[in-house]
């Protein structure tokens, strides 16, 4: 038996679709039919072949895939079980999700959670469920939003959707930086009131700006989040998701030693079970379905090269899932 897969062979190789069989598959104790992905800001470098992601080839990508078991040697899944999986090293050090079938180890599934189909699962995807660690960091750190305005940056992006979504849920007054003022109407809809052009945060700033906002999730890096940071209330944090403004970030200590802000650093990859459990279980709670909807497109696995492109051009709005099998 034969299934399609978009692998990548060698550093600088052009992905590409290629069938492969069952033999072919790495280790693992759970093997399954994929039938859904996603693409990520991270499968848009890859399929990009920008070095320092992929760490073994050849190999397929995708971060996250969703489908159906239908061998387990895990006791904890039997075939016809309905399962989802982020990160874990999926298309660094694993195959990934832009493939038929997949086999791997069942302690990096998760059982899909109640009320959510596995299309649903990949409209969220790694992008979605960053932004509900990030919100639980923001939580842990004890920021509520009777102390203010929560900032979201790269706001029509992914992590920046389903953030705003989720802290509106929570009950959060959300402030929307967007580079794409025609998506204000967008961002309006998903409950963020106040729209701000992200040409305000994205160059050097002040080591202590006015204090605007009581929290922030940023997914853009460099001097936004710096930005971001100067402008916290006495005491607010900030949690850092992403680069797609850049990796540097040049500031002062001065948002740390005068107004005892926090910023916290946010990994999806790596997070341990009980926390990414955590995270699906709020978004499954707390996520409305119809928003969800409103910012999903369904491609199918064929165009999956030509979203990746238009990831790293800033052309995505919201979220993308791939029907994959
Ligand atoms: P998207 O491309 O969907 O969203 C990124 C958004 O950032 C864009 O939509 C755009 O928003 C904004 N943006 C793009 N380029 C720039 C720029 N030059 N300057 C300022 N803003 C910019 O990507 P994702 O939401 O999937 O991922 C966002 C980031 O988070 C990426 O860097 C990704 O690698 C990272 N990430 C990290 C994870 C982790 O484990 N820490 C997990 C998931 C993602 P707008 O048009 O509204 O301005």
């Amino acid at each position: 038996m034969t299934f399609k897969a978009l692998r990548v062979d060698s550093q600088g190789a052009e992905m590409r679709f290629v069938e492969m069989s069952d033999d072919e598959l790495m280790d693992g104790d759970v093997t399954l039919n994929v039938t859904h992905s996603t693409v990520n800001y991270k499968d848009g470098l890859v399929m990009a072949g920008r070095p320092g992601i992929v760490q073994r080839y050849p190999m397929i990508g995708g971060i996250d895939l969703a489908g159906i078991v239908e061998a387990s040697r895990s006791p904890q899944f039997q075939p016809g079980d309905e399962v989802l999986l982020n990160g874990f090293g999926l298309s660094q050090s694993h195959y990934g999700g832009y493939a038929e079938r997949a086999r791997v180890p069942g302690e990096w599934l998760i059982k899909l959670p109640p009320g959510l189909t596995r299309a649903e699962t990949m409209a969220i995807g790694t992008a979605g469920y960053t932004a509900a660690l990030a919100v639980l960091a923001l939580e842990r750190q004890g920021v509520k939003p009777e102390q203010g305005s929560v900032l979201v940056t790269g706001a029509a992006g992914g992590v920046g959707s389903v953030a705003i979504a989720l802290l509106a849920a929570a009950g959060w007054r959300v402030v929307a930086s967007t580079g794409r003022p025609g998506e204000a109407g967008y961002l309006r809809d998903l409950d963020a009131p106040e729209v701000i052009d992200r040409a305000e945060l994205s160059s050097t700033g002040r080591p202590l700006g006015k204090e605007r906002w009581a929290a922030a999730i940023d997914s853009v890096g460099s001097h936004t989040l710096a930005n971001a940071v100067a402008s916290l209330k006495r005491g607010g944090a900030a949690a850092a998701c992403g680069l797609a403004q850049g990796m540097d970030l040049v500031m002062t200590v001065a948002p740390f030693i005068i107004r005892g802000a926090q910023l916290l650093g946010v990994d999806s990859v790596w997070q341990p079970m009980d926390r990414r459990l955590e995270a699906w279980r709020r978004l499954a709670r707390d996520l409305d379905r119809r928003r969800l909807a409103e910012m999903t497109r369904t491609i199918p696995f064929a165009d999956v090269r030509e979203a990746g492109a238009d990831i790293l051009a800033g052309k995505v709005r919201g979220r993308i899932v791939v029907e994959i099998g």
